[in-house]
This record gives structure tokens, sequence and C-alpha cells, in this order.
């Protein structure tokens, strides 16, 4: 056995952050209490759908160009008058989004956020090395972080991913350890497990979920082994962990389908599998409940 998660699920293979129980996600009537529509020229428009739910995401649409603003964090609809809000693992009950169009309408929401429950879960058989890295290890961890981290601003203008649904990143779907548990590594408590894990052969490809930019393609890093991240516009980045080869280069445009490599064991991980991750504006939010 190369990893054992305590799920109960029979889940076999992880990675080295944390695992959860995964709810279905709350349908989309979590917007509630409309708080007002002042405006020169009648109600601005604003429509919401998705999962209300810790960790999902919201499809909005108003007017071209308005401003969002989701509690303290910003955001500008496309030309067609689109947007996407993400809500984090351990988000409050409510959150209030404000709506700004460029005429200076405004409309405010209350959005419930339902919150789901995580599990403690332990991962034993990770490498030591990527649990407690050594200390000539440091400078490259440091370097990557910059890398991903610059990566992670980037937003790109052409972007229509976001507003599509996604499609499972493999053909076949094995959950070995499901998005947002608090997990221990080789005993030792670490950081919630932002991201699903879905266990499949060395090689298996793995393809984009929907249009999106290349932003990062790396054969090799130390947590995440070959890792590629798309923008899909709208600060909606999804990211592909742990694998054993990458087809794509930074800067490629990819349609849905597009191959970007194949499944691996590489980094923090104690056997094949692909750890699929989400993230909008610095939240982390749960990929699989974007897709059918
Ligand atoms: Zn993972």
């Amino acid at each position: 056995m190369v990893g054992l998660v305590g799920a109960g699920g029979g889940a076999m293979v992880a990675c080295g952050e944390g695992s959860a129980q995964a709810r279905p996600a709350a349908d989309a009537s979590g917007a509630a209490g409309l708080a007002s529509a002042a405006g020169q020229d009648g109600p601005l428009p604003l429509d919401l759908t998705g999962d209300f739910v810790q960790s999902g995401t919201v499809l909005g649409r108003s007017t071209p160009g308005a401003r969002i603003l989701l509690d303290d964090v910003a955001t500008t609809a496309d030309a067609d008058g689109r947007f996407i809000v993400g809500f984090d693992r351990d988000a409050p009950p409510a959150a209030l989004l404000t709506v700004t169009a460029p005429d200076g309408r405004s409309v405010s929401r209350s959005l419930q956020v339902a919150p789901k429950s995580w599990r403690v879960t332990s991962v034993s058989g990770l490498p030591g090395r990527t649990v407690n890295p050594p200390p000539e290890a440091r400078a490259r961890i440091e370097r990557e972080s910059a890398l991903k981290q610059r990566a992670f601003a980037s937003e790109d203008p052409l972007g229509t991913g976001f507003a599509e649904p996604f499609d499972w990143p493999l053909a076949a779907i094995r959950v070995t350890s499901p998005w947002g548990a608090q997990r221990q590594l080789n005993g030792t408590l670490q950081r919630p497990h932002y991201g699903i894990d879905l266990g499949a052969a060395t090689g298996t490809a793995i393809r984009a979920p929907a249009p999106g930019l290349v932003i990062i393609a790396e054969a090799d890093m130390y947590f995440e082994g070959g890792m590629v991240a798309l923008d899909h516009g709208q600060g909606l980045i999804t990211t592909y962990l742990h694998m054993s080869r990458v087809d794509v280069r930074a800067g490629q445009r990819l349609v849905r389908g597009a191959q970007l490599g194949a499944v691996g064991a590489r980094g923090r991980a104690t056997g094949p599998h692909l750890c699929w991750r989400m993230r909008w504006r610095g939240r982390q939010c749960d990929p699989s409940l974007r897709t059918a």
C-alpha cells in the first residue's frame, strides 16, 4: 500500500496536504435578502447561479464593466457582464455582494454560504523530504513559491472558461481523497488539503476541463512534481499536480479537452494520482463542484 487516507472510502492514494468529506453542494439557492436597487434607470440586473457553499463558486451576470465587491475582494465584470466569485473552505455563513455599474447604479445582496464539515485524516508513507524539507531545499522551494505567486496573479482578459461548466480532467474518476480535509502527514498536523485527489495509473492523460491559458508548466517542482496551472479568466485558476509528464508550455491557449500531460507521483505524493485544485483571487475552492 502506497498511502493511507483515513476517510473509510477505500482511498489509497493521496498527496501531501489535507482531505474531507464531500457533501453534495447546495443548489443555486443561497442568494437571499435583496438589499437595495437604487438607480437612475431602474434596478441593476443581477443573476447569480452556482454553489452557495463553503469552497463553492458562483457565476454572476450583471452589466458590462460593473465593479463587483464580495466582502473585501474586488473584481470587474467582463464585456458581457459576466463574473465569478468564490467562497473559501472556511468562509463565514454570510457574504455581502455589491455590484456597481459604470453609471453608478448599485445593488447589494447578502449571500448565504452553507457550511460543510471537514474531517481530520491522516496520510502516511509520504517521502520524508517532502514533509520536512532539508535546509538545502529551501532556496528551491522559495524560488518555486515565488513562481507560483506570480502566476496566480494572472488574469487573462480574453478568458471565457470561467463561465463554462467543467469536465473532469481524467476520463475515469476515482476520488482517493476528497477536497478540504485537515491533514496529518506522517503524524504531523498540516494545513487543510485544498485539492481533490483522483487516483489513476501513471501515464493517464490529463485534459483541460474548460478553455484556459497555461500560466504554469513545470516538469518537476519540489512539492508539486509536474505542475500545470490554467487561467480561465475572471481570476479563476485551476492547477494540476504530481504529473509525470507535462505536454504544454506557459503562454499556450488551450481548448477544452486539450491534453495537459500525464498522471504521476512526483513531489509530495504517496502514489500516482492527480491533485486537482482551483483558486479564485487567493481563495481556495473545490473544482469538482463546477463539474456536471
Ligand atoms: Zn491533493
